[in-house]
């Protein structure tokens, strides 16, 4: 008995001439979350893609649990293959079924028959297949409406598939189709979440830390690396660069008036951000910034961070709760160790009473004792780079 993996594409079945491009970059993508998995095909025919295995102990579950994080993908299952004869597909459905429907009430078969000439209809096949199963597994009642399995029988070109159900897949479009940026990434809840949104549409990330030895502590470095290997399960390789942050820092400490500590500082991680980003190619900056979250959120302050930074900046968290924020963190499994308790580079130096109306001149003034350019350039010249994922 063959199995393979059928993968349905999602949003980009939609995208006209670039269609080919998409879906040339969603089969790179799976091939490349596959790696390691051992030797497989990949065919496409008609919006699906066939992952056929080429060795014996290919880990299917592993390899199901891997396309589930690729994005593009609307919905994927294992599926049992048959020649496109109807006693061949009763003599594979019983011992393919056999572990789900022994221990099912009820079920259903669907049917597809996008090859015309296949000589049974759809619904011919439903009754074949249906009427056979039940031979076989006493156990099992038809319920049409509100079935435990739904087995589906496909005929196709070639071959024709058994499969029981299928799986929701990650959605969003193929990472890569959309260009490139660079995400701010922090210990914290939210920008590993908005990494993640920005990779869901499709683009490649860069990523960029602040640390501030010693006040920031390895362990911190560690977190970051830590919570950007989960978004890579999702987003294919991501190039880190952590910026040294100490001196500027102490210099925003120095020299300007406190109630701007995290304006100032969030206005120098912008432009840094901004030359990094623009070395590496990437088109915009992603940040984890919901609006009114903290007093470096609210509208004023956005305005003030932004007015330094000549690339756009996306916000994919501006209008969510915090709620639909921690769900997607859940989700991706990065929740339990963004609230590991090691500190960041925006909790040192904070002021008592932040800022939350500021204004361009003001921050412009109250940063007017700092060698700008220096400290920028400095900066990205010291920053080192890694591969996550
Ligand atoms: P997060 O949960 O992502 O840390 P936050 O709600 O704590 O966000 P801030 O600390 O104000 O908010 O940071 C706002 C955004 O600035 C973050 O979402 C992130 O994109 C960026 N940022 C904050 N600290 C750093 C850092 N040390 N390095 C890089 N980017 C950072
Ligand atoms: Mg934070």
């Amino acid at each position: 008995m063959k199995e393979i993996i059928l993968i349905k594409n999602g949003e980009l079945v939609l995208k006209g001439l670039n269609r080919n491009n998409f879906e040339d970059t969603l089969i790179k993508n799976i091939k490349k979350s596959l790696s390691g998995l051992g030797k497989f095909s990949v065919k496409k025919a008609q919006s699906t893609i066939f992952i056929e295995p080429l060795e014996e102990n290919f880990d299917f579950d592993l390899a199901l649990n891997k396309i589930s994080k690729v994005f593009g993908i609307a919905a994927f299952q294992r599926a049992c293959v048959c020649e496109k004869d109807l006693n061949n597909i009763l003599e594979n459905s019983v011992p393919y079924l056999s572990n789900i429907l022994s221990n099912a009430k009820t079920f259903k078969v669907e049917a597809k028959r996008a090859d015309k000439r296949f000589p049974f209809k759809s619904p011919e096949i439903c009754m074949e297949v249906g009427g056979h199963l039940l031979k076989h597994f006493p156990n099992l009642k038809v319920d049409v409406h509100n079935p435990e399995v739904t087995v589906f029988v496909e005929i196709r070109d070639y071959n024709a598939y058994i499969r029981c159900g299928k799986i929701n897949g990650a959605g969003g479009l193929p990472v890569g189709t959309a260009g490139r940026a660079a995400i701010l990434i922090s210990g914290g809840i939210d920008s590993p979440v908005a990494a993640w949104c920005m990779a869901k549409r499709g683009l490649e990330l860069n990523a960029i830390h602040f640390a501030s030895p010693p006040y920031t502590s390895p362990r911190a470095e560690q977190k970051v690396k830590n919570l950007l290997e989960k978004v890579a399960e999702y987003s294919g390789t991501i190039r880190l660069g952590i910026v040294p942050f100490t001196e500027i820092q102490e210099q925003i400490a120095k020299n300007c008036p406190e109630d701007y500590f995290t304006l100032i500082m969030r206005r120098m991680m912008m432009r840094i951000s901004e030359k990094i980003a623009r070395q590496r190619n990437c088109l915009a900056l992603i940040t984890g910034e919901s609006l009114g979250q903290v007093a470096s959120q609210t509208l004023p302050a956005l305005v003030v961070t932004d007015s330094v930074a000549n690339i756009p900046t996306l916000r994919p968290l501006i209008g969510m709760d915090k709620e639909e924020i921690v769900n997607i963190s859940r989700k991706i499994d990065a929740f339990e160790i963004s609230i590991m308790p090691y500190e960041d580079c925006c909790t040192v130096f904070t002021p008592k009473h932040p800022k939350t109306k500021p204004t361009i001149e003001q921050c412009v003034l109250a940063e007017q004792n700092l060698n700008i350019e220096e400290l920028v350039n400095s900066a990205v010249e010291q920053t080192v780079y890694s591969y996550i994922g």
